[in-house]
């Protein structure tokens, strides 16, 4: 019984939409149950009173709030969604102008006025539910005051319909504000957290990806060569003798070096490749659906634009040179193996020269192992 009812209040959430969204169907399907079962047994003591034209109204809205929760739960899309709501907002509304008309029970029926600013507020969100509420207000006004009460079938007194468009002006009011204060609060949390999550996994200096973000990447393209079963290639950059880099232009310029290198090297990749920021002044490429000769194709691309275009430092000509090792990502090789085996070939560029491109694959000479190779000085 539990299960089902956890079931109900759950129909139609997915973790692929976003928590508002979630909340929005969660209360949906709450008010809906709610709302059916309350109409539903008010239309029946109704009917059994003998008052059958508030007993159909009841059924009917009975029926209006089953079907628009069956609506989103049936076709789960934004759109079907947002017409639910708005059924259910228009039949609560209608509902209260009836009841209001026609006083319901012994002239209780304006009570459930109260239900309309928070209920439409919730569900239409502040600008729309502000406008649906400026509708509804003229709408009771005039039911309640306009054309000299010949549209009520009931009788109120002056300072009971004043009393009642006040005291329903105030609390819709405080709705409207209060979903005024929680969206301003949901948007700047929503802001804050991509925020975090931008710092998390970017470097700050040259707002690349940092070793996280690459981290992330590389696992999120391993999950996808298993399901693809295309390969992708990783690629290490170590820039070349760049401590005397730092000597000769001082930390700062070293720096502003770094900033410039990892334009140069963004200005070639593709849309759908990575470049991150691995450690001080390494960097790892990522080409999707790339083989190892297709990313030393593309890495010798970059090598050649950073040798013919010199970097411009406190407006002088400055030549940068780095070196590459690169490994394919094979589901026979996982992602550290990959990583190492690209190190170990940046390291075999280092060995032979510097200012060039290594596939693991081309180094015959040396067995590979998994170990990580030691610093070359
Ligand atoms: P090699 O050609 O063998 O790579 O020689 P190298 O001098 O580049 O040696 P190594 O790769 O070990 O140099 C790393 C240097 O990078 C040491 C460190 O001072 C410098 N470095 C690391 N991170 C930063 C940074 O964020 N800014 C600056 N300016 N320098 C950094
Ligand atoms: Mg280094
Ligand atoms: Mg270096």
């Amino acid at each position: 019984m539990l299960r089902r009812i956890k079931k109900y209040i759950l129909s139609g959430v997915s973790h692929h939409q976003k928590d508002e969204t979630n909340r929005r169907i969660v209360v949906l399907n709450l008010f809906a149950a709610v709302g059916v079962f309350l109409t539903f047994l008010l239309g029946c003591r109704a009917f059994f009173d003998g008052e059958y034209s508030l007993s159909t109204t009841l059924f009917t809205t009975s029926l209006i709030f089953a079907f628009s929760q069956r609506l989103q739960v049936r076709f789960p899309t934004a759109i079907s969604r947002t017409l639910s709501m708005t059924l259910l907002i228009m039949c609560l509304m209608s509902l209260t102008l009836i009841l209001i008309i026609t006083g319901g029970k012994d002239n209780t029926g304006p009570l459930w006025i109260y239900l309309v600013p928070s209920v439409t507020m919730f569900f239409a969100g502040f600008v729309r539910g502000l406008l649906a509420l400026i509708a509804f207000t003229i709408a009771s006004a005039v039911i309640l005051f306009g054309f000299d009460d010949t549209l009520l079938v009931t009788n109120y007194t002056y300072a009971f319909k004043t009393r009642l468009l006040y005291s329903f002006l105030t609390v819709s009011f405080l709705s409207a504000f209060y979903e005024y204060s929680r969206q301003k609060s949901y948007d700047t949390a929503v802001y804050l957290s991509e925020q975090f999550e931008r710092q998390a996994n970017h470097d700050h200096l040259t707002e690349l990806l940092n070793r996280r973000g690459a981290q992330q990447c590389l696992d999120r393209e391993y999950a996808r060569m298993l399901r693809s079963k295309c390969t992708f290639s990783v690629a290490i950059a170590d820039i070349d003798r760049f401590k005397s880099i730092n000597d000769t232009l001082g930390h700062e310029q070293g720096d502003e070096v770094l900033r410039q290198i990892s334009k140069v090297f963004r200005s070639r990749l593709r849309g759908q490749d990575f470049l991150a920021r691995w450690g001080g002044e390494e960097f790892m490429f990522i080409f999707t659906e790339t083989d190892e000769i297709g990313a030393v194709r593309a890495l010798e691309n970059i090598r050649d634009l950073l040798n013919k275009a010199p970097l411009q430092i406190n407006g002088e000509e400055f030549h940068v040179t780095s070196s590459f090792g690169v490994c394919e990502v094979t589901i026979e090789t996982d992602v550290s193996c990959a990583v190492r085996r690209a190190d170990q070939a940046l390291y075999h560029a280092k060995e032979n020269g510097r200012d060039r491109v290594c596939a693991i694959s081309s180094i015959t000479s040396s067995p590979i192992s998994d170990k990580t190779p030691s610093k070359v000085e």
